[in-house]
């Protein structure tokens, strides 16, 4: 930034200042990130409405960077995007979620679900197909325990080509959950047309479920309506009792949130899955 001069006011704040300086140190410390190890993942369960059961875990990752402490995913997923660094921490991602997999397998006969969010710069790279291929074949996860969290506006251009390769990877086995579901633009006659198996209900549809209203009503019949498509529901940001009440009674299958369970590690996790039985 130029100076100015003492009288004149600076185009860029102090806030903006720190703020674009935070951004690029971000970037340069993200590119570091994967060899220092700097990266884990939290699990966090999801329930089984009319079991009571676990469903499977959504892997979600953290990032603590020694000299700029704990920073949000919401921060720096869409840095690593648009740098394309997201394509080695997405790989990274998904084979440390099946390794843990496999290891709750043969110590717990653990045999749910495991989610993955993958970016959509994943899902447009060449060889992604094959690399899910290769990290099942190296893990040895049956394919049916994988499930892919995707994101609506995937599907914004390259519509055909994004749905032939969702189509590869169900051929396979592999499951397709679409995440943040009310958040985008797709309508749901339009949903019925892509291939994916699980729709998850945004937690901005689920926040003002508490009490009887027109939020209730809206989110039911997107439930019904999503049903009658033949897709699996998960209800994501599920914070208080009156909301599974709530989503019991309009059919919902699962239930994902803070009331049913935090993101938490591997370790622990191991203990909910022991309970869980
Ligand atoms: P998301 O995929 O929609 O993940 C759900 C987010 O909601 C998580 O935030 C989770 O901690 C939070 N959450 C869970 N239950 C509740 C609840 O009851 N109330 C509220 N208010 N929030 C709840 P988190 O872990 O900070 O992740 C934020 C976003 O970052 C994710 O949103 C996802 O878009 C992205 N992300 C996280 N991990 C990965 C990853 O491995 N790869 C990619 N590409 N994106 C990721
Ligand atoms: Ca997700
Ligand atoms: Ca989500
Ligand atoms: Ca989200």
């Amino acid at each position: 930034v130029k100076n100015m001069g003492k009288n004149s006011i600076s185009f860029f704040t102090q806030e903006m200042k720190e703020e674009f300086l935070r951004r690029i140190n971000i970037e340069k410390q993200l590119k570091r990130a994967l060899k220092h190890q700097e990266f884990k993942l939290l699990y966090q369960p999801q329930f089984e409405m009319k079991t009571g059961k676990i469903r499977g875990f959504e892997a979600l990752l953290r990032w603590f960077n020694p000299s700029l402490g704990f920073v949000s995913p919401v921060v720096f997923i869409p840095i690593a995007e648009e740098t394309g660094i997201i394509n080695d921490i997405g790989e990274w991602v998904l084979r440390e979620a099946c390794s843990q997999y496999k290891q709750w397998q043969e110590q717990y006969h653990f045999n749910g679900i495991i989610s993955v969010n993958i970016s959509p710069t994943q899902l447009k790279k060449q060889d992604f197909y094959h690399l899910v291929l290769k990290i099942l074949e190296e893990t040895g996860i049956p394919p049916g325990c994988l499930e892919l969290e995707i994101t609506e506006n995937l599907f914004i251009d390259a519509l055909d080509s994004t749905k032939e390769l969702l189509n590869e990877l169900i051929a396979i086995g592999v499951k397709i959950s679409l995440d943040d579901f009310g958040t985008g633009y797709s309508s749901l006659s339009y949903l019925k047309s892509l291939p994916i198996d699980t729709l998850k209900i945004d937690k901005s549809f689920i926040q003002n479920t508490s009490v009887k209203g027109v939020e209730q009503e809206i989110t039911s019949s997107v439930i019904e309506l999503v049903r009658k498509i033949g897709l699996e529901t998960i209800a994501e940001g599920v914070e208080d009792p009156q909301q599974i009440d709530f989503l019991y009674h309009a059919l919902c299958d699962n239930v994902q949130g803070f009331l049913t369970g935090r993101p938490k590690p591997a370790d622990e996790v191991a203990y909910i899955i022991k309970k869980g039985k």
